[in-house]
Parts: C-alpha cells; sequence; structure tokens
C-alpha cells in the first residue's frame, strides 16, 4: 500500500433504521475517504447520522450495504473476531464522555488497554506517561477521574484513545461537553497529538470554530456524505 493511499475508505455505505412504520435511510451510498495523516472534521445536525456514520467506519456496526475498508483491507465480509481484531489495532475512539474506569488513575487507565495489547507494564507505562505529556496533563497522572476537571478527563481520554498506536481516530464530539474555552485547549491538545504521531482523524463537532481548524470540512446529506 502507498503512503497516499486512504487509510480509511467509505464505499457505497448504506445504514437504514425501522422506526415505527418509517425506514430511515441515514446513509444511502455514502463515499468517503481519509488519507494518512489527515484531520477531517463531520459536521451536521444532531440526528444526521454522525454518530452511525463513525460506528461504521470504526466497525463497531456492519453497514446494510456498500463496504468499509480500513488500512486497504475490505472489511465488509471479515467475521466479527477478524473485525474485532482490526478495530482493536487500527481504530481509536473518543466519546463525548470520557468513559474513563472510575478506580484507576490516568495514568493506569491509558497503561491498561496496552496491557490486554500485550506490551510489558514498563513499556505501557513510558508510552503512558508520553502521551499524558504530549497532553499536557503530566502533573495530573495519579489522579482518578473524578479528581480531574472535565477538560483533564477529556485529554486522559483522547491518550488512552491512542495508546495502542492506531492508524485512525474516530471521535464523537470529543469537546461537545465542554464550555469554549476548555474545548478550545483540549482540542489543540488533540490536534498537537494527532500532527505529532501522523495518525488520520476524522471527529464529529458541532463546533465551527473548531471544525474550520481541521484539513477540511464535510456533512451529510442525503444520506451522503459531501463538502461542507
Ligand atoms: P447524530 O450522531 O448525527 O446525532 P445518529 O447517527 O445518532 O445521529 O442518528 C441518526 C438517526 O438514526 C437518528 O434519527 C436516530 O434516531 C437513528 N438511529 C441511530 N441508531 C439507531 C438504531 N440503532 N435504531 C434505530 N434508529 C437509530
Amino acid at each position: 500500500m502507498m503512503a497516499s493511499d486512504p487509510v480509511l475508505q467509505l464505499q457505497r455505505v448504506e445504514r437504514r433504521f425501522r422506526q415505527g412504520t418509517k425506514t430511515l435511510s441515514i446513509l444511502d451510498g455514502a463515499d468517503f475517504a481519509l488519507r494518512r495523516g489527515e484531520m477531517v472534521a463531520l459536521v451536521a445536525p444532531s440526528g444526521a447520522g454522525k454518530s452511525t456514520l463513525l460506528h461504521l467506519a470504526g466497525l463497531l456496526e456492519r453497514p446494510d450495504a456498500g463496504d468499509v475498508v480500513l488500512n486497504g483491507q475490505s472489511c465488509g465480509k471479515l467475521s466479527d473476531d477478524a473485525r474485532t481484531a482490526i478495530r482493536r489495532n487500527d481504530v481509536g475512539f473518543v466519546y463525548q464522555f470520557h468513559h474513563l474506569l472510575p478506580e484507576f488513575s490516568a495514568l493506569e487507565n491509558i497503561v491498561l488497554p496496552q496491557l490486554v495489547h500485550g506490551l510489558a507494564r514498563q513499556e505501557a507505562e513510558h508510552r503512558a506517561t508520553q502521551l499524558l505529556d504530549y497532553m499536557k496533563i503530566a502533573k495530573r497522572a495519579g489522579h482518578r477521574p473524578a479528581e480531574l476537571s472535565g477538560g483533564e478527563q477529556q485529554r486522559v481520554a483522547i491518550a488512552r484513545a491512542v495508546a495502542n498506536a492506531p492508524l485512525v481516530l474516530l471521535a464523537d464530539e470529543p469537546t461537545g461537553n465542554l464550555d469554549p474555552v476548555t474545548a478550545g485547549y483540549v482540542f489543540e491538545a488533540l490536534e498537537a497529538l494527532v500532527r505529532h504521531s501522523g495518525l488520520s482523524a476524522l471527529i464529529a463537532t458541532h463546533n465551527h470554530e473548531l471544525a474550520g481548524r481541521m484539513d477540511r470540512k464535510v456533512t451529510l446529506t442525503d444520506g451522503k456524505i459531501i463538502p461542507a
């Protein structure tokens, strides 16, 4: 695979939901390509299908038709186990709410996924410390989530999402729960991390100012992904 090849592709993806007697066609022949190192904003109104798109892209759900290609591999016809393995290796998720483990420190929250991944504790701690440093919260390493501010919690959640060096970071309103100033700082840290690590990121956000700082913006219209 060439360096310029997309790391993530959606090919003619369809996704429908039944709501009572109606069928909602959320994605209807949607095409999209995320290139290596690219940061793309997904901006669309609530209910447009942003979360659905991210779940499909991250192999959490299967499309009704079409395919998702991650790192050159067509994932549509793979078994659930194969998809889970690809997701664990190649995809990092950040949500609006941090979902950190409350009984563990910030550092441990970033160490644990790496141990599950097979890393030795020393390496995992080294990387977790580095990531907390990038996110500018190294001083908070020993604190539990409840002892951190909302912005700090999201920084830890972002560090955790990239702990196993995924290819693609998918974020669903990662700063949606924060005040504008904090959102700006957290986004800055996220951006620095993505740029530094050469990650590719698709980030759903309502925040037009933050969206404007990414490489490009896309939106969802009539089930298609189009430039915004
Ligand atoms: P967004 O993230 O842009 O707010 P979503 O992807 O969450 O939008 O939802 C898009 C639409 O699809 C909404 O109308 C929602 O109610 C519907 N939807 C999402 N997931 C399901 C599901 N599992 N079953 C039925 N309807 C769903």
